[in-house]
C-alpha cells in the first residue's frame, strides 16, 4: 500500500535505521543521517555487492579513488558539458521541478507522453494546469573551492559517479593487476548531485553512495556482455530475497540515452511513492568507449589494451552496472516489511509487524534473552552475548516481557531470538526462535555457535 512508504520512514526514525540530518537545528532539507542499525544494514548491503561483484570473481577487482578528481576530468568526461538537467517552475505557486520527471510520471499514468509536452501537465504542487516556464538547464555538479582563493582557477567538482576514478585509473590497474578484458574495475563510494528536486525519503539525496562496476571488454562482445550483466544484477537483488514482483525493467529509449551510452535497461522497483509507482534501481548501461577514449585524448595517456598474443591494440568497451546505496537499502525495507499474527502472552493472536530481510542483511543477527531479570540467568545471559558477539552484532535485551522483546526484535528483523531460562542453569542449553516461522527448538550451548554459523550464512 502506498502507506508503506510513511510506515518505513516512521520505523526508520524509530527505531533508528535513518535520522533526518542536523534535526536539533531543524534538519538539514533531504538528507539523511544512518543510525545504528541502518548503519549495519548498510554495511551489510555493501559487504554483499563486494563479495558478489569483486571477491567472489577472477575477473573483477576494487579500487577506492578519491572524491575529488582533477577538474579535467569532468571537462573529458562530458559532465561539465552535459550533466545538467532540466529545471520548470510553476509560475502559480513557484515550485521547481525536473521537467523530465513530470513528463515520465504523465506517461506513467496516462500510458503515453503528454501531446503538448509541459502545457498539458497539471502542477503536482497546486494543481494549476499550463503553469510551468520553459524548462532552462541546470547544471547536476556540484563544486566546490580549494586552497586560498575562491577564483575560477581553485575550482573542483565533487564527483557525480564513481566511474570516472576507474576510467582514470584504467592504466595503472592493467598493470599492477595483471588482469586483460573481459575484466572489471569496481568502486564503492560517495557521489554528489546538485539535484533540483530531492527528496522521497533517501531515494533521493544530494549526498549519497554508489556501488559501480566498470566491465572492460573486445568491442563486438559488448552487447553479450551487457545482458550477462542484467542477468547478473536481476539475480543478486532476488538472490538477497527481494521479490521478482516487486521488480521490473526498464528500457532507456534510444533518443534518451545519456551521451555515452549506447543502451541503458534500468532495474526499477516497485517504490509506491504518491504519484510515481515504480523507480529506478539501479542502471545497466553499455558505456561503449567514449569515457577511455575522452581520456586518452585529453590527457594524452593513451588508456588502451594492447593483446601480445594477437598483436592487436584496442579500446576497450565498457559495461557498467552501477546502483545506489540508498535506494537498494530502501527497496529492501520496503520488501522485507510484512504484518502478520502472532499469538501474544495470553494465546491471543495480535498483529506483529515482521521485517523479512536476508539473514545475511540483518542488522541485528541474534538476540539473547534471558527469561527473566535474575541474578542467576543474566550472568549466564551476557557471557552467552558476549562469545556470540565475537562473531556477529548480538543484542543482549532483558527488559520487559519476553514477547514484547521478540516483537522488538522482529520489527527490526532479527532472524533468531536465544532464550536462556532456568532449564538452561540444569540442561546447558537454549530455545532458539526463528523469526519467520516463530518455531522453537533446543539447542545446547556447545553446539550454538555451529547452529547458528550455519543458518546465517556469510
Ligand atoms: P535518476 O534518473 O533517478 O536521477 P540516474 O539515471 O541519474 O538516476 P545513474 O546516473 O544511473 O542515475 O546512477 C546510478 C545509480 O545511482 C542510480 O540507479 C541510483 O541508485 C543512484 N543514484 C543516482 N542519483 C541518486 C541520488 N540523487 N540519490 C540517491 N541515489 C542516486
Amino acid at each position: 500500500a502506498a502507506d508503506k512508504i510513511d510506515t518505513i520512514v516512521s520505523l526508520s526514525k524509530r527505531r533508528g535505521f535513518v535520522y533526518s540530518c542536523s534535526e536539533i537545528y531543524g534538519g538539514q532539507k533531504a538528507a539523511w543521517d544512518y543510525g545504528p542499525l541502518g548503519v549495519e544494514l548498510k554495511e551489510n548491503l555493501k559487504r554483499q555487492w563486494w563479495r558478489y561483484m569483486v571477491t567472489s570473481r577472477e575477473d573483477v577487482v576494487g579500487i577506492d579513488s578519491s572524491v575529488i578528481l582533477a577538474p579535467e576530468v569532468w571537462v573529458a568526461s562530458g559532465h561539465v558539458a552535459t550533466f545538467s538537467d532540466p529545471l520548470t517552475e510553476c509560475t502559480s505557486c513557484h515550485k521547481r521541478y525536473r521537467a523530465d520527471h513530470l513528463e515520465e510520471a504523465y506517461e506513467e499514468k496516462h500510458g503515453k507522453p503528454p501531446v503538448n509536452g509541459l502545457a498539458d501537465l497539471n502542477c503536482p504542487n497546486c494543481g494549476n494546469k499550463g503553469t510551468f516556464t520553459e524548462p532552462k538547464q541546470f547544471s547536476g555538479l556540484l563544486s566546490t573551492h580549494l586552497g586560498p582563493t575562491q577564483d575560477s582557477g581553485s575550482v573542483a567538482y565533487l564527483r557525480p559517479e564513481t566511474a570516472q576514478g576507474i576510467f582514470t585509473n584504467f592504466g595503472q590497474v592493467l598493470q599492477t593487476s595483471r588482469k586483460k578484458p573481459p575484466f572489471g574495475i569496481a568502486q564503492m563510494g560517495k557521489s554528489f548531485r546538485n539535484e533540483i528536486t530531492p527528496g522521497n525519503f533517501i531515494f533521493r539525496t544530494r549526498e549519497f553512495e554508489q556501488m559501480e562496476m566498470e566491465f572492460f571488454v573486445k568491442p563486438g562482445e559488448d552487447e553479450q556482455w551487457q545482458e550477462y550483466w542484467m542477468e547478473q544484477r536481476w539475480n543478486w537483488y532476488t538472490g538477497l530475497g527481494m521479490r521478482e514482483e516487486n521488480m521490473r525493467w526498464f528500457e532507456h529509449p534510444q533518443e534518451k540515452l545519456s551521451h555515452y551510452s549506447k543502451r541503458t535497461a534500468d532495474i526499477e522497483y516497485r517504490f509506491r511513492f504518491g504519484g510515481s509507482e515504480w523507480g529506478e534501481l539501479e542502471g545497466v548501461a553499455n558505456r561503449t568507449d567514449y569515457d577511455l577514449k575522452a581520456h586518452s585524448k585529453a590527457s594524452g595517456t593513451e588508456l588502451h589494451y594492447f593483446d601480445q598474443e594477437k598483436g592487436e591494440r584496442y579500446t576497450p568497451y565498457v559495461i557498467e552496472p552501477a546502483a545506489g546505496v540508498g535506494r537498494s537499502l530502501l527497496a529492501f525495507l520496503l520488501d522485507a516489511y510484512n504484518e502478520d499474527e502472532a499469538p501474544n502472552a495470553k494465546g491471543v493472536m495480535e498483529k506483529r509487524a515482521v521485517m523479512r530481510l536476508d539473514p545475511r542483511l540483518a542488522p541485528v543477527k541474534v538476540a539473547v534473552l534471558p527469561l527473566s531479570r535474575n541474578p542467576q540467568l543474566s550472568p549466564k545471559a551476557k557471557g552467552l552475548a558476549a562469545d556470540l558477539r565475537q562473531n556477529w552484532n548480538i543484542e543482549f535485551d532483558d527488559a520487559g516481557a519476553i514477547g514484547r522483546r521478540y516483537r522488538r526484535q522482529d520489527e527490526i528483523g532479527t532472524p533468531f531470538c536465544v532464550t536462556v531460562d532456568f532449564d538452561t542453569l540444569e540442561d546447558n542449553a537454549v530455545t532458539v526462535r526463528e523469526r519467520d516461522t516463530m518455531k522453537q527448538e533446543r539447542v545446547s550451548l556447545d553446539q550454538i555457535q555451529g547452529y547458528l554459523g550455519s543458518r546465517l550464512l556469510g
